[in-house]
C-alpha cells in the first residue's frame, strides 16, 4: 500500500506545522511548504524523527511562479498529490476607514488567491486520479466578521464560498473539498493580540479554554482521510463554541 501526499502551505509553524506533523502520524508522505527554507527544513526534521517522509519547498503563494513552481517539482518528485492544505495565512489588521490599500492587498493575496492558485495546481493530478482532498483553513471571523478585520473577514469568508462553490464543481471527480473553521487558537498569529482582547474573546468560548493547533490539525486529519469520503463543502468549526 502506498503512502498519501499531502501538500501543507504555511507549515512552517503554528497550525500548519501540527497539521503536518498529524498528517505525518497518520502515514501521509507530507510536503511542507512556507517562505523560510530554514523553518520547513526544521519541521522537516521533526517529521523524519518520527519516521515520517517529508520534503520541503521554498513556497510563496503571492507569486505565480513560486507556485507553479512548487507544484511542478512535488509531481516530479513524489508524482501525485492527494491531499491539499491550504493553510498560509496572515493578518493586517486596522479599522476600515484606515486600512492601508496594501494591507487589504496582501491579505486578499495570501490568504485567498493563494488558494486559489494552490487548487488550480492540483485539479489536473486529483481529477485524473479521481481521489483528492482539498481542505482550506478559514477560521471564524469569514463565518461571523469581526470588527478591524474586513481584509482577513473578506479573504476568509471567500474561502469559504470558494469551498463550495469547488466541491459542486469537481463532485463527480472524486475530490472533496472542504473548509476548517478555527476559532482562537495559539500561535504566533494570536500571541500578538494585546490581553484584554485575548480575555474579551475567551470569555466568548463555552469550552473555556484557547485552541491549541493540534485541535485544528485533528479536524484536518478527518478530511483528509478516507473516512470522509461522503462530506463535501461542509466548514467544520474548530471554534470551543465560540461561534454556532
Ligand atoms: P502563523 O502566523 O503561526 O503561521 C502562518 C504560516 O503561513 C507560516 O508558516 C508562514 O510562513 C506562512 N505564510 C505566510 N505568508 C506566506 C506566503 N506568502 N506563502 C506561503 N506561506 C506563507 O499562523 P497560524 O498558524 O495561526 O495560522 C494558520 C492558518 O490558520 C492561517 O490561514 C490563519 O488565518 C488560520 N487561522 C488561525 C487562527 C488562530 O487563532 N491562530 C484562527 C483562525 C484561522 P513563515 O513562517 O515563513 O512566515
Amino acid at each position: 500500500m502506498f503512502n498519501r501526499v499531502a501538500f501543507v502551505t504555511g507549515a512552517s509553524r503554528g497550525i500548519g506545522r501540527a497539521i503536518a506533523l498529524t498528517l505525518c502520524r497518520a502515514n501521509f508522505d507530507i510536503v511542507v511548504a512556507s517562505p523560510e527554507i530554514e523553518r520547513n527544513e526544521q519541521v522537516a526534521e521533526e517529521i523524519r524523527a518520527c519516521s515520517g517522509e517529508a520534503m520541503t519547498l521554498n513556497l510563496d503563494v503571492t507569486s505565480p511562479e513560486s507556485v507553479k513552481e512548487a507544484f511542478a517539482k512535488t509531481l516530479k518528485d513524489k508524482t501525485r498529490i492527494d491531499v491539499l492544505v491550504n493553510n498560509a495565512g496572515i493578518t493586517r489588521d486596522g479599522l476600515a476607514m484606515r486600512m492601508k490599500p496594501a494591507d487589504w492587498d496582501l491579505v486578499l493575496n495570501i490568504n485567498l488567491n493563494g488558494a486559489f492558485r494552490c487548487i488550480q495546481q492540483v485539479l489536473p493530478t486529483m481529477m485524473r486520479s479521481r481521489w483528492g482532498r482539498i481542505v482550506n483553513i478559514a477560521s471564524v471571523v469569514g463565518q461571523a466578521g469581526a470588527a478591524g478585520q474586513a481584509n482577513y473577514a473578506a479573504s476568509k469568508g471567500g474561502m469559504i464560498a470558494m469551498t463550495k462553490a469547488l466541491a459542486q464543481e469537481i463532485g463527480s471527480r472524486g475530490v472533496t473539498v472542504n473548509a476548517v473553521a478555527p476559532g482562537y487558537i495559539e500561535t504566533d498569529m494570536t500571541r500578538v493580540l494585546p490581553e484584554e482582547v485575548k480575555a474579551k474573546i475567551l470569555a466568548q468560548v463555552p469550552l473555556g479554554r484557547i485552541g491549541q493547533p493540534e485541535d485544528v490539525a485533528s479536524a484536518v486529519k478527518f478530511l483528509a482521510s478516507e473516512e470522509s469520503a461522503y462530506i463535501t463543502g461542509h466548514v467544520l468549526a474548530v471554534n470551543g463554541g465560540m461561534y454556532m
